[in-house]
């Protein structure tokens, strides 16, 4: 999905030399049953880690999860994939897109803001490729037509969280009062990805970022997979930092070790799945989260109040219930 050419200037390919990561060989289809609707007693529910792109880009991308990662269940188009959450209880959506290489981006998210204007329900995030000309004012442009904050992916777009390229991207984000999501863990780790997340990812790497930049709202999916601890100690320090659950609740991904989402800080965890590039049931991870048998009022601030509160969801979109 990446190729030399596509690096941003001034960066060298890193090739991959430490462990081979989860997915060293294509993980499963799993056949487990689905449930046809939400839980009715389910509080404010966002799922805050949603793929967007446009159909010829879900094919390149979905070929390289067949090949790579893992068959995907649900080949669904960016709109039936809101009208497929929506219809099952899930009561707002964070969409996230990236952008592989550079002078992809404003299409992309030409593509992301028309989407989001016809669905209030859908709370959207930019793109940028690290580096690439003109990356600030891609982003202005980008909050200007209505995206939310930005997401970022180093295993795909290969940046070292602390550099120029990314430090001008934070600097855009506390300047519009943005987000930033980007996925910095080390795992799920492919030896087919053009540089090596072990050598990009590290958790000290992104200390030094909520350090530099206190300002910046930044969330990293996954639960920080797979410095679980480190990620635990950070999140109880910088009140900077959130987490979300992405594919961690689901025990799918053949890890030893999953965090105890009771020993995290409870303000700081947002609910999200992946939807829809999984091998598994959509609502095989909001059943895990359930079977925790969390209070109340945690599973209130996972499900819903941390998305609203991070992406500044606006209450207007919630149904009148629950406003
Ligand atoms: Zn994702």
């Amino acid at each position: 999905m990446n190729s030399r050419s596509d690096m941003p200037p001034g960066k060298k390919n890193r090739k991959q030399k430490s462990q081979p990561g989860l997915l060293k060989a294509p993980l499963p289809l799993l056949d487990d049953p689905e449930g046809e609707h939400l839980p009715a007693f389910l509080p404010f529910t966002v799922d805050a880690h949603v793929h967007l792109f446009p159909d010829s880009l879900f094919s390149v991308i979905w070929l390289w999860f067949e090949r790579f990662g893992w068959p995907i269940r649900y080949r669904l188009t960016s709109p039936e994939i809101i009208n497929f959450l929506l219809d099952r209880g899930i009561h707002h959506i964070v969409a996230l897109h990236y952008a592989h290489k550079s002078g992809v981006a404003r299409e992309l998210n030409a593509y992301m803001a028309k989407l989001c204007h016809s669905h209030p329900t859908v709370t959207a995030m930019a793109t940028v490729f690290p580096g690439e000309k003109h990356a600030t004012d891609i982003l202005e442009d980008a909050f200007q037509s209505g995206l939310k904050g930005v997401k970022l992916h180093s295993h795909v777009q290969c940046f070292e969280m602390n550099s120029p390229q990314l430090n001008e991207i934070y600097e855009v984000c506390i300047a519009h009062q943005k987000p930033i999501i980007m996925h910095v863990g080390r795992e799920p780790k492919s030896p087919a990805y053009p540089c090596d997340p072990y050598d990009l990812c590290s958790s000290d790497e992104l200390e030094r970022v909520l350090r530099n930049y206190p300002d910046l709202k930044v969330c990293v999916p996954h639960l920080g997979a797979d410095e679980f601890d480190a990620y635990r100690r950070m999140l109880a320090k910088y009140d900077n930092l959130w987490l979300d659950t992405t594919m961690t609740l689901a025990r799918y991904l053949p890890m030893d070790f999953f965090p105890d989402l009771t020993e995290l800080r409870a303000d700081r965890i947002i609910f999200g799945t992946d939807f829809p590039n999984l091998p598994y049931a959509w609502d095989r991870e909001i059943r895990g989260l359930i079977e925790l048998n969390l209070p109340d009022t945690v599973l209130e601030k996972i499900l819903g109040k941390n998305a609203s509160e991070f992406y500044d969801i606006n209450s207007l979109h919630k149904p009148p219930y629950l406003r």
